[in-house]
């Protein structure tokens, strides 16, 4: 049996009553449990089901609350309660907060749909309305950043003219000769949504009485979505929580700076070249500070029985670049290994002196085979990254221990 949808001419009403026709246990996802949601059909409603993009209602019918509102074919609506009611009377209510916000949302959508179609030739070719954001795809060439204004500013104009919106019912026919944006093809009594002297579409959802209801609609942005684009907008209590959190942003990253709003651009300018300007000097200084560091260290490193030496080191503290820096200024030197790895990131370099006649490759291989993590290289120089950084220590004793053999394993 159809159910008599009450928002249909009235979605102003957050409570009704109704008769409880059935209720059904709904199955349950986990076998052998005891079903957690009934399905309750009604003669009458005013809970809106999902559908045309539209989020369902949310509310209570008599104690039970109401989880969930499906459209159902035939022309039912199928609302799911967390407990079960009794057949006869019920009293129902809907969750108006959530309601109006939608009824916001979608009536701002006509609104812009028919605003991009008028004055920009950009038809809609579908709406979604999300918990914290709403979206229309749009077909056309790319709107420009002066479309994006224009529409906003003559949607929220007509926002502002405060204009009468009309709920029409009538046959297909009736409808395309009085000029509908959308040609319907069903038979018997459509509805539609008339928005005075800008829209009139064929629409089941709940829309508010005036436009000046919408609110202030805000566009968001817009991106390319396969062969359309998807524009984003907040209406109404919406587009005042959107604007007010983006005002709470840029004074809390004001105050971060240290700078009057007004100048934030500015002082982001210049952040961002003093950044540009200290990766340049870390950049030139960084070679130099190694040659320094490796000309020490090379006083103490370590001689091995065939007359290379070696210098094995877990680095603290220095940023990822340093290290292939300071290896080839260890193994400028004669003879020498180094085997380096980093504290914070468990990367590892080994690198040799050619003459030091060694494998490091082969060396790094054995050591991620053993510790865990990946990496490669040549005879000369090898990097890698351990999977876990706490075993850098580990890794540089045990490639240590390995020089000796690695050296006759190469020469066998
Ligand atoms: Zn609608």
């Amino acid at each position: 049996m159809t159910t008599r949808r009450l928002y249909y001419d009235d979605s102003f009403q957050d409570n009704f009553t109704a008769e409880v026709l059935s209720c059904q246990p709904m199955a349950d996802p986990l076998a052998g449990q005891e079903s957690s949601c009934w399905g309750v059909l009604l003669d009458q409603t005013q809970l809106y089901p999902t559908s045309g993009g539209q989020p369902n209602d949310l509310g209570k019918l008599g104690d039970a609350n109401v989880v969930d509102v499906r459209d159902l074919e035939n022309d039912e609506v199928l609302h799911v309660v967390d407990r079960p009611v009794r057949t006869g009377r019920i009293d129902g209510c809907i969750d108006w907060p959530r309601r109006f916000d939608h009824m916001q949302q979608h009536t701002g959508q006509h609104l812009l749909s028919a605003v991009f179609a008028e004055r920009f030739g950009l038809p809609t070719v579908s709406f979604h309305l999300g918990q914290s954001v709403s979206t229309i795809d749009l077909r056309g060439p790319q709107p420009t950043p002066e479309i994006l204004e224009g529409a906003a500013r003559a949607a929220n104009a007509i926002v502002f003219e405060d204009r009468e919106i009309s709920i029409r019912y009538g046959t297909a026919e009736q409808f395309a000769k009085m000029g509908v944006r959308k040609q319907v093809e069903r038979a018997g009594t459509l509805r539609a949504i008339e928005i005075a002297g800008i829209d009139f579409q064929p629409c089941g959802g709940t829309h508010v009485r005036r436009t000046g209801q919408i609110g202030t609609i805000l566009l968001r942005g817009c991106s390319k979505i396969r062969q359309d684009w998807r524009v984003e907008f907040l209406c109404g209590h919406r587009a005042e929580a959107a604007a007010r959190k983006d005002a709470d942003l840029i004074a809390r990253v004001s105050a971060e700076l240290k700078c009057a709003t007004a100048d934030l651009e500015a002082a982001v300018d210049r952040l961002l070249g003093e950044r540009e300007g200290s990766a340049r000097n870390l950049k030139a200084l960084l070679p130099k500070l190694a040659d320094l560091e490796a000309t020490t260290r090379l006083l103490s490193a370590v001689a091995l029985p065939d007359g290379s030496r070696a210098v094995a080191e877990v680095l603290h503290g220095v940023p990822p670049e340093y290290l292939p820096h300071y290896a080839t200024a260890l193994v400028r030197s004669e003879n020498v290994v180094a085997l380096l790895a980093l504290a914070e990131t468990g990367a590892l370099l080994f690198a040799q002196h050619p003459q030091a006649g060694r494998d490091m490759n082969r060396l790094l291989q054995k050591v991620l085979d053993e510790l865990g993590g990946k990496g490669g290289g040549s005879r000369d120089f090898a990097r890698g990254a351990l999977s876990d950084p706490a075993k850098a220590a580990a890794a540089i004793e045990l490639a240590t221990s390995q020089l000796d053999q690695n050296r006759s394993a190469t020469r066998a």
